[in-house]
């Protein structure tokens, strides 16, 4: 067909930018109204609820789209079927594992950080700066000397274990780089047995396998005990292993235990080991001058790991690493790509290349979401949450206490997190089997409740009902509201257990 010259010949739009700018706008700004009212109105909905199998078929079963669809069609996907069954870490009796829950300038920090769209491997763009000046910050509020540290933004700390784990390696297999662990020394490292499972993961991953961690036994605060660290450290010399690196835990998963730095820090300086800190939460006590004192003796880790996205309220993901030694960093991940190196002028300007402290090339901007979270809220306000937590997890037991004869509490409650279980008198009390599951059991019907979210723990060979309060958003009533649920359904498994045993018998 031949087009008449007097028609107008549209022009195609061949990028994926939309054609229509106002409604695509007028859908951007629905889609920020959404968000903002799952924030502002999040604690009317339940914490949790099952994806039901209707909305699971609609995300599941379509198959690759070959042809686009309206904008507005996918926003109502998102709507409809995405934002409702969200895991619920926003909400504020979200209290299972250590999840930060976010903030309104988090979301606008990550708005923006996607905008602008920058790889924020390299150095002379706003990204770089403010990255260098939050592991700036960092290194300030640590205490790490000004001079040689080192350190990048990553997801979390699981890949700043990494990182840390991998530097201590390269510092005693200088060669390792070049002839991988072919010159067979058998490394160790030591943590204690109430370390989180991220550890193992890095041991493993670069290597040196799971075996060669030595797990040390823990005392009656869920701390390292200190002399049997040092009986191991000296059996594994005398065996002919080489010990290479203790793991210092600050705040661990399970009972918020803090290890004695200052001493691990003395051992490892003593026996010529790297002195590593799994900082994952716990190190941000420093923000609270009640608490600071937990986390004496973090400046002097060689590695300290952490995370912006647990008690720092920063969305997910984003972790730290910080290296005391930075050229120990760069020598452990730096390399030659010709296309990555330093020009006088321009934009390869200078050559503190992110690639080069670390495994990724490309890398969000991550920072961005933290620089707002510090400058919007400050050190102090962010401290005082901290001690509102834990100030929390103290009225928490409080409550618990009160029904002693039916409920066992895991102390000490030294921080955020509690640890309980039920014990009913209606049991035999040698019946492990039956409190193991009837404690699990407990901690599902309050999680499909939608009223609060606690998990479980393993706790001295038992499990536990664990609640580990980060949310800036709990306050007391929502304790009193998890109480009244708690007791609620307890009664009615209590009730059910014994007339099945009645029944049957
Ligand atoms: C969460 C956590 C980790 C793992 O951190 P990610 O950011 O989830 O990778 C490691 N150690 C402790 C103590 C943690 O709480």
């Amino acid at each position: 067909m031949k087009l008449s010259p007097s028609l107008p010949i549209e022009k195609e739009n061949t990028s994926l930018d939309p054609t229509d700018w106002a409604s695509a706008r007028c859908m951007a700004h629905q889609m920020l109204d959404s968000s903002l009212d799952y924030i502002q109105y999040v604690r009317d909905r339940p914490v949790w609820r099952a994806v039901p199998y209707d909305v699971r078929a609609v995300i599941e079963d379509e198959p690759i789209p070959k042809q686009g669809q309206p904008l507005a069609t996918v926003c109502h996907d998102v709507i409809n079927y995405v934002m409702p069954y969200a895991r619920g870490n926003a909400h504020p009796r979200f209290w299972g594992w250590v999840s930060g829950e976010g903030t309104l300038g988090g979301i606008i920090g990550d708005m923006v950080s996607a905008t602008l769209n920058v790889n924020a491997c390299a150095s002379t763009h706003s990204a770089a700066f403010v990255e260098r000046t939050i592991i700036d910050w960092m290194r300030n509020l640590f205490n790490f000397p000004e001079e040689s540290t080192g350190g990048l933004l990553v997801s979390g700390t699981s890949i700043a274990t990494v990182i840390s784990i991998a530097t201590a390696r390269q510092r005693v297999l200088v060669n390792v780089r070049e002839d991988g662990l072919v010159n067979g020394q058998q490394l160790v490292a030591y943590v204690s047995t109430e370390s989180h499972g991220c550890v193992v993961k890095a041991m493993e991953l670069l290597g040196l396998g799971s075996k060669a961690v030595h797990l040390v036994p823990v005392d009656e605060n869920f701390s390292i005990k200190i002399a049997e660290l040092k009986t191991a450290i000296k059996d594994d010399r005398d065996k002919g292993l080489v010990p290479f690196c203790i793991v210092g835990n600050a705040g661990t998963v399970n009972t918020g235990a803090f290890d004695d730095l200052l001493e691990l820090s003395k051992i490892a300086r003593a026996e010529n080991l790297w002195f590593h800190v799994d900082g994952a939460f716990g190190s941000f006590v420093i923000l609270d001058p009640q608490r600071s004192h937990l986390v004496t003796g973090i400046d002097q880790a060689d590695s300290l790991a952490f995370d912006f996205h647990k008690w720092l309220h920063c969305p997910y993901d984003v972790g730290c690493v910080l290296v005391r030694d930075s050229s120990l960093l760069h020598s452990t991940f730096s390399t030659n790509q010709g296309c990555l190196e330093r020009t006088e002028r321009g934009c390869s300007l200078d050559d503190r290349w992110f690639y080069h402290l670390g495994p990724e090339l490309s890398r969000s901007f991550r920072a961005l979401k933290v620089w707002f979270t510090l400058k919007e809220h400050g050190t102090v306000k962010l401290g005082q949450k901290i001690a509102e937590n834990c100030e929390q997890a103290q009225y928490l037991v409080s409550l618990l206490e009160k029904y002693k004869n039916i409920i066992r509490i895991v102390y000490p409650v030294s921080l955020n997190i509690v640890n309980f279980r039920f014990e009913p008198e209606e049991f035999d009390k040698d019946d492990h089997e039956l409190l193991e599951s009837f404690n699990d059991e407990l901690v599902v019907d309050i999680q499909m409740s939608g009223i609060a979210l606690p998990s479980s723990s393993r706790i001295q060979n038992r499990r536990h009902i664990r609640i580990a309060i980060v949310s800036h958003r709990s306050t007391h009533e929502d304790f009193d509201i998890f109480m009244e649920t708690l007791m609620k359904l307890y009664r009615s498994r209590v009730d059910a257990v014994v007339m099945a045993r009645n029944g049957y018998d």
